[in-house]
């Protein structure tokens, strides 16, 4: 066979997989969104068997021969950059497949799917016992799928490469070490600050309508775009992505809130401004899609947090918010409101945490998970590790397991590997908030006066054109010149946290 004829024939075949992915991603958002209830369980039979017939042809022998004949040396350095990485990139996730035996990975989606049903129960009624079996199983399997795709010394560095390809436990003990060195003292001198931030206007009644118009017109400005997405509500928000011409975002409304919906809005249109802007090239192939979990996350928590909880980004929009909420803000200027959405507080529930403490949560899972994936800890003690380490660095303690270890669904859901990706998140965004500010002329005053294209058009070529093209660590290495780097998340909330409390 001609090589091109073998190159056309092979992007066809990813171009099949690709689609029965964005069919499956279409009746997974109408089923969160839109679909009566009644028609939850035929839509849920339909998606398992499309997954099926999805899983069969990306794991199937055709598949297998294309992979092969591409990445043979020679081949592979004549081919074009797309179809190379293509390559590289689907013979990562086939030979991922391959190497479990569908039996295992059987036990494993049956095992997740009753553990996802007990978590819930168990966080109900408070009792971690009933869990407990249930984790630990998820455990073992892990481990088991460790052995079977190999490890490089460290075993839990095989699921981190999961969801953020490259990174590793000694990277991640150098960041976390960073941020428990700096920010558990911060917490502690704004526990001791007298001058704490009044909230008390962010809880009064907000017209969900005008909450909606304001979220609209926020979105707009700094560049989501409704002719490529639309905004719908579902009980946990999300962004889903069927192409670059097509990415939606949901959110929910808390009409006593007005933090709830409106941060929400823009930390999924961070990661939806991120989506529609990868080179519209790249459909069709396994590289349309952010690059790693941590660098989408990165997205969205720059436009949440590094944007829309900034001074001057209230400098612009708090006339106009005020206009629609004259009752609720009577007497609030703008330097009160960012203020206000900046409160730091220990607590006890990860998603309801703040800009600081956040990442402390996010700590605590990442030392629980790995020390039961390197097999230095055990299910059984979790809830007194889990609460030790809650006094330990936000020096607060769970009265129960519910709010305690039981209060996350993912490690019922076997994504062991996933928190850190998290914080992460917020250290790729202050680092490369940190290069923006050098090559951006006047980043604060072109937020204080609304004009957000050079910031995203800045974020287009550097990080979101790619989609996979360039690795995670590639792309921190080509923008800032260094590697992932906590220091600037430090320096950024120190800033923020000295402003905010006069420190
Ligand atoms: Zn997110």
């Amino acid at each position: 066979m001609s090589q091109d004829k073998l190159v056309s024939d092979f992007r066809n075949y990813v171009k099949k997989l690709v689609s029965y992915n964005q069919a499956l991603a279409v009746l997974g958002w109408d089923l969160r969104t839109k679909a009566p209830r009644k028609g939850a369980h035929a839509r849920s039979e339909v998606i398992g068997v499309l997954s099926g017939e999805q899983f069969k042809l990306a794991t199937s022998r055709e598949y297998e021969e294309y992979l092969t004949a591409l990445s043979e040396p020679d081949r592979l350095a004549s081919l074009d950059p797309v179809t190379r990485k293509t390559v590289l990139e689907g013979k990562k996730e086939f030979e991922r497949s391959k190497k479990l035996p569908p039996e295992k990975y059987q036990e494993f989606v049956i095992t997740t799917t009753q553990a996802e049903t007990m978590w819930e129960d168990a966080r109900k009624n408070n009792d971690f016992a009933s869990f407990r079996p249930y984790l630990e199983k998820i455990v073992k399997l892990q481990l088991e799928f460790i052995d079977y795709w190999g490890h490089s010394g460290v075993k839990y560095d095989t699921l981190l490469d999961m969801y953020e390809p490259g990174m590793t436990t000694a990277q991640l003990d150098e960041m976390f070490g960073k941020l428990r060195e700096k920010t558990v003292p911060l917490v502690q001198a704004i526990a001791e600050s007298p001058n704490k931030p009044d909230t008390g206007f962010l809880t009064r009644p907000y017209d969900i309508a005008r909450q909606e118009a304001f979220s609209r017109y926020v979105l707009e400005k700094i560049g989501y775009d409704f002719a490529a997405g639309r905004i719908d509500i579902s009980a946990h928000p999300f962004c889903t992505s069927f192409a670059p011409g097509d990415v939606r975002i949901t959110t929910k409304y808390d009409p006593n809130d007005f933090r709830v919906a409106f941060f929400s809005c823009t930390h999924e249109a961070g990661h939806a401004i991120y989506e529609q802007n990868i080179n519209p090239d790249l459909f069709g192939t396994l590289l349309c899609d952010g690059t790693s979990m941590g660098i989408h996350e990165s997205q969205s928590r720059f436009w949440e947090n590094i944007v829309c909880r900034s001074l001057p980004f209230w400098q612009h929009f708090f006339g106009d918010l005020a206009k629609q909420f004259p009752d609720q803000l009577a007497g609030v200027q703008a330097e009160d409101f960012y203020r206000a959405v900046n409160y730091v507080q220990p607590s006890l529930i990860r998603i309801e945490a703040d800009e600081v403490t956040y990442n402390l949560h996010i700590m605590i899972r990442y030392e629980i998970e790995k020390g039961l994936i390197n097999e230095t800890m055990e299910v059984g003690d979790l809830p007194r590790i889990w609460n030790e380490k809650m006094k330990e660095y936000l020096g607060v303690v769970p009265p129960n397991d519910a709010d305690g270890v039981l209060q996350d669904v993912h490690w019922s859901g076997g994504s062991f590997g996933y928190f850190p990706t998290y914080s992460l998140g917020n250290v790729y965004a202050a680092q490369f908030a940190h290069a923006m500010r050098q090559q951006i002329s006047g980043f604060d005053e072109l937020i204080a006066g609304g004009e957000f294209a050079p910031i995203r058009t800045w974020l287009k070529e550097n990080i979101h054109q790619w989609g996979k093209m360039k690795s995670p660590s590639e792309l921190v290495h080509d923008i800032t010149g260094e590697a992932m780097n906590a220091d600037y998340l430090v320096q950024y909330l120190e800033k923020k946290v000295k402003d905010v409390y006069q420190l």
